[in-house]
């Protein structure tokens, strides 16, 4: 599915309204935005109205504010980076309270039995924020994205708006993390801490890469200790390779990780794997599905959603005509041929 040109030229001008005219006290509107963009990339009808319960955007208002909850150091005092021009926001401090009761990972604090509560108060927040004012432009609703006032409890993105997040998600989400990153710099309260050297964005929305470790053992077993690409011995040196490209979709998922030699890893740099490769991979997480839920349980590891994750990406790379990575040097025209093994059992 494509959107007609003029759809796809308004939605962007009214996008770009949002970012220039938009008033941000607290950074919850690019959070919005960018919640919105990720759910509508892993969900599945996107052709007409898309309706997100307000807990699912809670919960990405969650991950994407945790890794914030922690102290920022690069000045002369050491605190947490204040969200908002007054006082701290109400998500943050939700978040805090589950640190204070021990949690360090976002997915220990999941399994907290104050979570669902934790997300409640996300989600009222939200209900009572972001989402009245993303639309308001000088005090009057433009409700471009979704109706307002929204039904109690959800959000609906409005006829086409899904496949809209869908087609500009990197998009959305590099001007939503620019414009997060400026209101944290602009923010006086903000200045102590964050001194002259700037390590901003990798502390706001860097992934630790420490935890790829456990990944990596599990892969080398289940990959009998073979390159995913190219089949041949690892040695001791491999590296765990986002399948789905980390620059089209910024989000570790269970099933989207593959043990490959590094020399096949740079050769396939950001590019989609060839159809070949992608036969494997969905051979490989259905024969494999259940050690990798077992094992990986620091990471998503919902089966559909990463196919829907890889449906957007490849139907994206065959709309805008992109090659795919074979081997080497080696890359082929993507073809549509990938979209049909997605979808099939
Ligand atoms: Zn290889």
């Amino acid at each position: 599915m494509i959107a007609s040109a003029e759809r796809q030229l308004l939605f962007l001008q009214q996008l770009q309204r949002l970012f220039d005219e938009g008033e941000f006290v607290a950074t919850y509107k690019f959070a919005l935005l960018m919640a919105l963009a990720e759910i509508s990339v892993e969900s599945n009808h996107v052709d007409g109205k898309l309706e997100i319960p307000m807990i699912a955007i809670a919960e990405k208002f969650a991950e994407l504010y945790w890794p914030q909850t922690v102290p920022y150091s690069s000045g002369t005092a050491t605190e947490i980076l204040n969200q908002n021009q007054g006082k701290q926001t109400a998500v943050v401090n939700a978040l805090l309270r589950l640190r204070q009761e021990g949690a360090t990972t976002i997915s220990e604090a999941k399994k907290y039995s104050s979570w669902p509560t934790t997300l409640r108060t996300i989600g009222k927040t939200v209900a009572e924020m972001p989402v009245k004012y993303l639309q308001n432009f000088g005090g009057t609703q433009i409700p471009f994205l979704y109706e307002y006032p929204n039904p109690s409890g959800k959000i609906v993105l409005n006829e086409g708006v899904a496949l809209m997040l869908r087609t500009f998600h990197s998009f959305i989400q590099q001007m939503a993390r620019a414009g997060w990153i400026t209101h944290i710099r602009k923010n006086k309260r903000n200045s102590q801490i964050l001194g002259q050297v700037d390590a901003l964005e990798s502390f706001m929305f860097g992934t630790p890469r420490a935890c790829l470790t456990q990944v990596s053992e599990l892969l080398r077993k289940i990959q009998s200790n073979k390159c995913f690409y190219c089949g041949t011995a690892l040695s001791n040196q491999a590296d765990v390779d986002h399948f789905v490209p980390w620059s089209k979709y910024p989000r570790d998922l269970a099933h989207n990780f593959v043990l490959a030699h590094a020399s096949c890893n740079r050769h396939k740099s950001d590019m989609l794997a060839a159809e070949r490769h992608l036969d494997n991979w969905l051979d490989r997480n259905l024969r494999y599905n259940a050690e990798l839920i077992f094992e990986l349980t620091n990471f998503n590891s919902d089966l559909k959603c990463s196919n829907r994750v890889a449906y957007w990406a490849y139907e994206q790379g065959i709309n805008i005509g992109s090659h795919s990575w074979v081997d080497k040097q080696l890359t082929e025209p993507l073809s549509r041929n990938c979209l049909g093994l997605i979808l099939s059992p």
